[in-house]
């Protein structure tokens, strides 16, 4: 399956802010982002990047960032957009709920993993069960009552023992629930838009797909 292998700060410069790609090194002095601001390449730093942007250019980076945050590629971007359409919700929100709702992003929600990367890799390497399956498919989308869980084998690897130790400062979000001491956590409804915290402008995505 193809994936972005570049630079995850640099997409942080290129969309001109943190997008918080890498965990607790995006909350240290360590990031790129606040060493190095400006967009990446020869001109970054030149100021050619900051020209007025037009309606389109705002949609287009704004439907990047979302792809960027939630490490999606433009195929299947466009196919959860062209779901979400279909839906009876408002599209936007709607687009926002099926990114929210892949097991990737509920192990991170979770707090199984520093990174929605990170619970990607979890995920693709058999470390996480969902209603009691392994599951390997990043992309699942979990519905109200499916429960997401580590493995029994991983739990004693000092990865997860480090995670377990974390998880008491861990905000959850209120549509899911977690069992702390058994890894375990469950899906209770889907979020509302008030309940997702990305800070995105979906709108601008929705404009931009309608052109
Ligand atoms: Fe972005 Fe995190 Fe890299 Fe900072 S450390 S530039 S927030 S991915």
């Amino acid at each position: 399956m193809a994936r972005y292998i570049g630079s995850v700060c640099a997409l942080c410069r290129r969309e001109g802010e943190k997008l918080y790609l890498k965990g607790d090194r995006c909350m240290s002095p360590k990031c790129a982002f606040e060493k190095r601001s400006y967009p990446p390449g020869p001109h970054g730093q030149s100021g050619s990047f900051r020209r007025k942007v037009s309606d389109y250019g705002t949609q287009l980076r704004e439907k990047q960032k979302a792809r960027r945050i939630y490490g999606v590629l433009e195929r299947q971007f466009r196919r959860y957009f062209q779901e979400a359409t279909k839906s009876t919700g408002v599209t936007g929100a709607t687009l926002l709920q099926y990114l929210e709702t892949r097991l990737d992003n509920v192990v991170y929600r979770l707090g199984f993993a520093a990174s929605r990367k990170q619970a990607r890799q979890l995920v693709l390497h058999g470390h996480i069960r969902v209603n009691g399956k392994k599951s390997t498919v990043p992309s699942l989308l979990v519905k109200p009552g499916d429960s997401v869980t580590v493995l029994e084998a991983s739990r004693t690897s000092p990865f997860f023992e480090g995670i377990a130790k974390e998880l008491s400062h861990h905000t959850l979000p209120e549509w899911l629930t977690l069992d702390a001491a058994n890894l375990s956590g469950s899906v209770v409804t889907l979020p509302t838009r008030q309940q997702i915290e990305t800070p995105l402008k979906e709108q601008l995505i929705v404009e931009y797909y309608s052109r």
